[in-house]
């Protein structure tokens, strides 16, 4: 199986367990800055394809049962106490990791420029960058600097 293919099969067993009426479906989306989505409009449960294929197990179990308690808990209770709840009795442990921008939590590589500007990369950044935020067009004076960091870090606390 491919790593979509596993997440795919896990959306399929974890929604039967507990949105058993077969009214939700999954799918994956294009996003960039979040892991997954609970759509309540479409009934649709989606995760990023492109975080998907980074995440372990342990990690698509986890965005899945965080979409799955939005789905349980409806669109009101956002991610208040109805929610948490929901989310704990599932088996969902907490953190925010799997919500938000989680890109930038998970990356590996982090730069800075000079006027401290943020950069995020998961692969090593091979050529000179400059920060585009600082400039458009290349500057030599805004040249990012890489650092590598350690995996318990890009582990959320919260
Ligand atoms: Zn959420
Ligand atoms: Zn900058």
């Amino acid at each position: 199986m491919t790593p979509l293919e596993r997440v795919r099969s896990r959306a399929a067993q974890l929604m039967a367990v507990h949105l058993g009426d077969g009214s939700w479906s999954f799918a994956f989306d294009h996003a960039k800055t979040r892991a997954g989505q609970c759509d309540f409009a479409r009934h649709r449960i989606t995760v990023s394809r492109h975080l998907a294929v980074r995440f372990s197990d342990d990690d698509v179990d986890q965005v899945l049962l965080h979409e799955i308690a939005h789905a349980l808990a409806g669109s009101r209770a956002g991610h208040g106490p109805t929610w948490r709840r929901t989310a704990a009795a599932i088996g969902y442990t907490g953190s925010r990791l799997y919500d938000g921008p989680v890109a930038s939590e998970l990356a590996p590589w982090v730069g800075t420029c000079p006027a401290g500007h943020e950069h995020f990369r998961y692969r090593t950044p091979t050529r000179l960058l400059a920060c585009a935020m600082c400039s458009r067009r290349f500057d030599a004076r805004n040249v990012i600097t890489w650092n590598r960091r350690p995996a318990e870090e890009r582990r959320a606390t919260a």
